[in-house]
């Protein structure tokens, strides 16, 4: 396999822009080698530019979970495009893609589109803030909320694939009402909550994607719950990834709670850049132009997204692949477990619906600490050599791969002889 095309466009792109790429979990950095350059993608497939086919289970880390250029999806986009762009005033098909996400969220009963999950997660906090008159804020180590300020402490993705405890730039007073609790540890949050009288919210990702998969304990999540209506402190679920991906609409329904905020993206935009957070009239009827908390984008609504997104979640309710996505995901396990049973390699498993990890350790992963016990080395080897059988997965042992409907059962045949590949070479044998 050859990328020699990928290898001249990276030298180029290093030239004016940063590290080549405008995202740096798009960075090879922790697998080695040079980032992939794509040319096109159709499906559950994507090419790059020298022509190498390969299995897409990155998916544009979410967003593509009926497959890249869906008919459907294509058709309404064609037709948004002739009638404008963007025109900085409402249009009915917010109104539309509104309706749809309200209506798959028990308890949501309105919602404001923005341009990111980041954006959206910001907001969200700003929103608690507004409401509960109270400024401090607990995340869980290992959860990302997007590259906000006050999120970007012991934040997975790409800062747990490059091991930074932060980030530089971030002013101390933006970070001084962050508080830190560990995922699947009840007694982490409770202390913070006693020993501080001024909480807004938690947020959390209600299945974290961003360390890999992790699924809450029912203990743990039913706790949080009651914890926080208790002392009257919001939850805010981040389902930027987990939204739609597990079932039509959130995660925290399928694991038995519902959040006061829930922050949305990837899925609903189908590919375009949108975000949203939506909660009950109370909450919303904070934000402007109902109350006084201010937010706005020029771009937010966009028609062209809005289309994506409406075509997107109207072909993933008639498809309702998430039974297939279970039984997928079901193989996948199977199959990487078998592989590494054969060739001696310490391996877990962690799925929720749509989206599944391995992580090379012997111990089960309950939280951010297990998963930085694993043996990324060894992932690099198996990234690269999944590569090289044409199956393209996150560069990085601390993301979810992501299953889309258009997964055929030959996808998943090529993906078992993969991983045979792959597991002999990280044994070393
Ligand atoms: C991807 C992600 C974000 C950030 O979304 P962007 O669109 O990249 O800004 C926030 N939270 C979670 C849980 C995510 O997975």
């Amino acid at each position: 396999m050859k990328f020699k095309q990928s290898e001249k466009l990276y030298n180029k792109g290093l030239e004016n822009l940063v590290g080549a790429v405008n995202s740096p979990v798009r960075a090879f950095a922790s697998v080695g080698g040079n980032p992939l350059f794509i040319d096109k993608a159709k499906g559950s497939k994507i090419k790059d530019v020298d022509g190498n086919r390969y299995i897409d289970m990155v998916l544009s880390y979410g967003p593509m979970i009926l497959g890249h250029r869906h008919k459907k999806v294509e058709k309404a986009i064609s037709k948004a495009l002739k009638n404008g762009y963007s025109f900085g005033a409402s249009t009915n098909a917010e109104i539309k893609l509104a309706k749809i996400v309200c209506d798959a969220f028990p308890g949501m009963d309105k919602v404001r589109f923005v341009n990111s999950g980041t954006e959206a997660v910001l907001s969200a906090i700003r929103l608690a803030r507004a409401h509960t008159g109270n400024d401090k804020i607990i995340k869980f180590s290992g959860c990302y909320h997007g590259h906000m300020d006050a999120m970007l402490v012991a934040a997975g993705s790409g800062l747990a694939t490059l091991s930074l405890p932060g980030s530089k730039g971030v002013p101390s007073l933006a970070v001084e009402n962050t508080l830190i609790a560990e995922y699947n540890n009840l007694e982490s949050v409770k202390k913070h909550i006693e020993e501080n009288s001024d909480i807004a919210a938690v947020i959390l990702e209600p299945v974290t994607g961003n360390m890999g998969v992790v699924q809450p304990s029912d203990a743990f999540i039913k706790g949080l719950r009651e914890l926080t209506k208790e002392h009257g402190v919001l939850l805010i679920c981040d389902e930027v990834m987990t939204g739609f991906r597990s079932k039509f609409g959130g995660a925290q329904e399928l694991i038995g709670i519902e959040a006061d905020i829930t922050c949305l993206g990837k899925v609903i935009g189908g590919g375009f850049p949108v975000g949203a957070y939506g909660a009950s009239n109370e909450i919303m009827e904070n934000v402007a132009p109902l109350g006084g908390m201010y937010q706005a984008g020029t771009l937010s609504g966009n028609p062209i997204a809005m289309a994506a997104g409406i075509s997107t979640l109207t072909e993933l309710k008639r498809q309702n692949p998430y039974e297939k996505f279970e039984k997928i995901a079901g193989k996948i396990e199977t199959i990487l477990l078998e592989g590494a049973k054969k060739y001696n390699v310490d391996l877990t498993v962690n799925k929720f619906g749509s989206m599944i990890n391995p992580f090379f350790a012997a111990e089960e992963v309950k939280n951010f600490t297990d998963a930085q016990k694993c043996d990324t080395d060894k992932f690099a080897v198996f990234f690269w050599e999944m590569i090289k059988n044409g199956v393209f997965l996150p560069p990085s042992q601390f993301e979810s791969w992501f299953l889309c409907s258009a997964l055929s059962d030959k996808d998943v045949e090529n993906f078992e002889k993969a991983v045979d590949a792959a597991m002999k070479m990280v044994a070393g044998k």
